[in-house]
């Protein structure tokens, strides 16, 4: 099933890798732990192309985990790149780069008046947390199940993606005292929230929580939910921050706020902010961002923040997605991919649902037509993770590559076409939903 005669050059690279680096990869969500095999080890990307080491194309529904909305190598990007490159990649001190996509961000994002830039999404999350903390003098904060936030200490309990792919609750290495004043709540249940917030309401800091989840597969935060979030955080004078670093300039330009109209405090970004290099960024009102560092005393820093190169794949980004109306476009091609799997799906008699909300979208394998929808961790992780196996390597060996994880969102970039959608359908039913 998996294939490996078929990749022999992964193969070897794997094995020379497993010896350098834990697992052979740089991030666990990369090590194909849920589908079993070897890894396969990617040489170039072209539009919404992949190449692997052993001369095999793919469909790529991965993009970098998301940040490749314009798809790979787009002209744009690659000549911000060349010219950034020749005048020099870093210089620890302000550069009109910075300014430049800092304006495109607040221009874009309606809650966000001030940003910070930093070099991944973890370090958003984390540092918005600590803002919180810094800012409202209290050590609180609220959490759901399933929701991912990257990897600092404080955030990695109940979390989704890798973690939850690997099944490990809680990190060893994470002190329990770093951990206790964290309150993990279901998602999509505002009666917890508004229960939580009855008790505890005067010490909490911040909720932070993903408005699309995509880290346990795309599950998108229901109206109330949000509703209940933004009201219940209003009036105990709680920080609400939306993680928007899957979900920003992805789901809307300007993200999961702009597109349901609901302002968080504080936002953070990553992914497609960066247009495939390292980004991440948190901002918000001016009230609250005036008290990091240098302004105010919450400390913050990072030497290559605002990176020259980072920041003009990040401009020439944002600038093609302003500049041209490309989100309707993905809209489209992404509920053609939708009703293309499920269709496939329902005629073969496979339970299955499929969540989206524009270009992110995961198709769910339920345990059994009447198992409910998939809204919070609960359900998406009684999911049948041995098909979704089975149905990865049927596409991956028929030139499609999708996420490793059934609790992983697949998206689309802008150099996705229809005839690549269609192809993308057929095999999927031909090699999966026909035989499964
Ligand atoms: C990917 C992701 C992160 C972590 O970003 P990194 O750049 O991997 O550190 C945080 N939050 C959400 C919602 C994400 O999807």
């Amino acid at each position: 099933m998996t294939n490996t005669s078929y990749r022999p050059n992964s193969k070897i690279l794997m094995e020379q890798a497993e010896s350098l680096i834990p697992g052979g990869v740089n991030s666990p969500a990369r090590a194909f732990g849920a589908v079993g095999g070897t890894p396969i080890v990617m040489l170039r990307g072209e539009g919404a192309y992949l190449f692997d080491a052993d001369g095999n194309r793919y469909i790529d529904y991965v993009l970098s985990w998301g940040p490749m909305i314009l798809g790979h190598s787009h002209p744009a990007v690659v000549e911000a790149l060349q010219k950034a490159v020749r005048i020099g990649t870093s210089f620890g001190a302000p550069t009109q780069n910075e300014n430049r996509l800092a304006e495109l961000v607040v221009e874009a994002v309606p809650s966000v008046e001030m940003v910070r830039l930093v070099n991944s999404g973890t370090e958003a999350t984390m540092s918005a947390i600590r803002l919180a903390r810094g800012y409202t003098g209290r050590n609180r904060i609220i959490k759901f199940a399933g929701n991912y936030h990257g990897h600092a200490d404080s955030l990695l309990v109940a979390a989704g993606s890798a973690a939850a792919t690997f099944s490990v609750p809680n990190s060893p290495g994470v002190p329990p005292g770093t951990v206790a004043d964290t309150l993990i709540l279901p998602y999509n249940n505002p009666q917890a929230v508004a229960e939580t917030f009855d008790r505890f309401g005067d010490e909490i800091a911040a909720v932070i929580v993903e408005p699309v989840a995509g880290n346990m597969g795309c599950v998108v935060g229901s109206p109330d939910f949000l509703g209940t979030l933004r009201r219940e955080t209003e009036k105990h004078g709680t920080v609400l921050i939306f993680d928007e670093v899957m979900s920003g300039f992805r789901v809307a330009y300007g993200g999961a706020q702009r597109r349901f109209g609901i302002a968080p405090d504080l936002t953070t970004l990553g992914k497609v902010i960066g247009g495939g290099l390292p980004v991440g960024a948190y901002g918000g009102k001016r009230e609250i961002m005036r008290h990091v560092l240098p302004v105010g005393k919450v400390f913050q820093a990072g030497t290559l923040s605002g990176n020259p190169l980072a920041t003009a794949a990040g401009i020439a980004t944002l600038e093609v997605l302003q500049n041209t109306n490309l989100y309707a476009k993905l809209e489209q091609k992404s509920q053609r991919l939708a009703d293309g799997l499920l269709n496939a799906a329902n005629k073969h008699n496979v339970p299955a649902v499929v969540n989206r909300c524009g270009s992110m979208m995961t198709l769910f394998f339920k345990s059994s037509q009447d198992a409910p929808a998939m809204m919070d961790w609960d359900a998406a992780s009684k999911c049948d993770t041995a098909l979704f196996a089975k149905y990865f390597w049927s596409l991956a060996n028929n030139g499609v590559y999708m996420p490793c994880s059934q609790f992983e969102a697949f998206f689309l970039s802008t150099a996705h076409t229809d005839a690549m959608i269609d192809e993308t359908i057929e095999v999927a039913e031909q090699n999966f939903f026909c035989v499964h």
